[in-house]
């Protein structure tokens, strides 16, 4: 049975290295913010923009460069020209990168599922994607890499999910997909028709909803599955 994850904050901690990018970021040229802002709003900011621009490139409403130069203009100014904003996401991006790690429950996880067709679904771009499990070491580790320049639209619309079931030549009713987000991972990938499981590394809330199947670290993973009979 074909069992799909998300990336980001699933497989790689993206929240930490984003944490690292961005105050690399603030701390080298706070002094060119268009409102002064402390650490801690910036970082607050930085994670609701990047989510809001992301979102926007996910849904096909503007390319994946746009998004960065968004991000950017949020803090920045408006009036900042492309090459401009292209270079202040660059201090970021490079922090960001040299912070990518895989969390610790990543390899065993993969391992107690050898055998089975792993892929990854993700609302990044497929360079990005690629980069990031190439970097970390686990990218021959899947067999199907679907993302949104691949399916023409991402996470939470059907059809990258449905797309993703197609490249590893099964129904969706036959697949299960993992994710750290209730919304757009978890009960997404059910509308879909495929298994959602819900990855809540936060203990965020006691139980998210009663159709979707919860899990805290990825190390509960197959045994879930192989009770499951999956
Ligand atoms: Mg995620």
């Amino acid at each position: 049975m074909p069992i799909f994850f998300d990336v980001d904050d699933t497989l790689i901690d993206h929240h930490s290295a984003a944490e690292k990018g961005a105050l690399a970021l603030y701390r080298r040229h706070m002094a060119r913010l268009s409102v002064a802002l402390s650490e801690d709003e910036f970082l607050a900011r930085w994670h609701e923009s990047a989510e809001r621009h992301f979102a926007a490139f996910a849904a096909g409403e503007c390319s994946y460069q746009e998004q960065r130069r968004r991000r950017i203009r949020d803090f920045f100014g408006a009036e900042l020209s492309d090459a401009e904003a292209d270079a202040l996401f660059g201090v970021y991006l490079a922090e960001y990168e040299r912070g990518w790690a895989l969390f610790p429950d990543v390899l065993l996880c993969l391992d107690a599922l050898q055998g089975e067709t792993l892929g990854v679904i993700s609302n990044n771009a497929t360079s990005a994607t690629l980069g990031k499990l190439q970097a970390t070491g686990i990218a021959r580790r899947f067999a199907v890499i679907m993302t949104v320049d691949v399916a023409g639209v991402g996470k939470p619309d059907p059809v990258i999910f449905r797309a993703a079931c197609a490249q590893a030549g099964a129904v969706a009713a036959h697949c299960v997909y993992v994710g750290d987000k209730l919304d757009t991972d978890a009960l997404a990938a059910q509308r879909a028709g495929l298994q959602g499981v819900w990855l809540n590394r936060r203990a965020e809330r006691p139980q998210g909803d009663p159709q979707v199947l919860e899990i805290r670290s990825l190390l509960e993973l197959p045994k879930l599955l192989r009770n499951r009979g999956w």
